[in-house]
């Protein structure tokens, strides 16, 4: 049974399911190599808190356990020892992933399950950098994690039933549904949004119309909640580049990451995280 949960990653999406990890009844620990970040994440996820009350999606007695439950730490291998699914939230980059892996691996009980929130990436070559391939899947969620109620369930070739009837009830404590899908890269949700992210990066580098009057066309006139700028700047510019990188090696030309889209990304304007993206915040 899973009590303790340690998220690797207090990035946009680690300090969102840290949230709704804690809320949802686990003694969960956050964990990053950089202060700052889990300084903002606290302070981050105190303001969810504020707002669950404020809105009675919590009440104070629910946010008082929840955040007695929560813990902010730098030090991973002192918690994944007592961790029963460690879920991993660092950067799209596989040699990083490869890394934490590797060492959680050394550190985590026998029965701990690992658990990745890439975009893109192969749970089952994840799995191989450890010497538990069963106890490892992906648990896909989405930005913001405490509003978003999917979370995309990716099996790997090794996936035990058992992980994943496991993955999908600790899903479920944590206010989400679940799709369960097989190993593809991008699943489904990210295959999708990074061709239409990608797409409205290559419009506005050839001048088809301004970001404002792509993203008012997308939502007014084909229903989608958010444009695809304000998306990507939400999601961060870094994250969608790297993940369509990964999908442009994996599937070939049509995912080539638009020329404008790096620029933004050199330029180190990656969204709302740095206050400047296609918009300024
Ligand atoms: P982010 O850049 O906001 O945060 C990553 C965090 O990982 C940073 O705080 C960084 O300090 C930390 N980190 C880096 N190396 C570390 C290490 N060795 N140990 C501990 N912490 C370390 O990234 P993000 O947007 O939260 O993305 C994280 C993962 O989630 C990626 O795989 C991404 O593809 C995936 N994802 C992102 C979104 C999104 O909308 N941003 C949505 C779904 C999935």
């Amino acid at each position: 049974m899973v009590k303790n949960i340690v998220v690797i990653g207090s990035g946009v999406m680690g300090r969102g399911i840290a949230y709704v990890s804690a809320v949802g009844g686990f003694q969960t620990v956050l964990v990053d190599i950089d202060e700052k970040q889990l300084e903002k994440a606290e302070v981050e996820i105190n303001e969810m808190f504020e707002k669950g009350v404020a809105r009675q999606k919590l009440t104070n007695d629910q946010m008082e356990s929840a955040k007695s439950g929560l813990t902010y730490s730098n030090q991973l291998v002192k918690y994944v020892q007592e961790a029963d699914l460690v879920i991993e939230a660092v950067p799209e980059k596989m040699e990083i992933k490869k890394t934490i892996f590797e060492v959680i691996d050394q550190h985590a009980p026998e029965h701990c399950l690992f658990a990745t929130n890439t975009s893109t990436m192969s749970p089952t070559e994840i799995g191989s950098y450890t010497k538990r391939p069963s106890q490892i899947i992906a648990m896909h969620f989405f930005n913001p994690v405490h509003k978003m109620p999917l979370v995309e369930i990716i099996r790997g070739l090794e996936t035990s039933d058992e992980t994943a009837e496991v993955i999908q009830s600790v899903s479920m404590k944590m206010g989400k549904e679940t799709v369960v899908v097989n190993e593809f890269p991008g699943f489904v949700t990210s295959r999708i949004s990074a061709l239409v992210g990608n797409e409205a990066f290559y419009m506005l580098q050839e001048g088809v119309a301004t970001a404002e009057d792509i993203d008012k066309a997308i939502k007014l006139g084909l229903n989608y909640p958010m444009g695809p700028f304000e998306l990507g700047d939400l999601v961060g510019l870094d994250t969608r580049y790297n993940n369509l990188k990964y999908l442009h090696e994996k599937l070939g030309e049509k995912y080539r990451p638009a020329p404008l889209l790096e620029q933004y990304v050199k330029a180190g304007r990656l969204g709302r995280k740095t206050g400047r993206g296609v918009y300024d915040y």
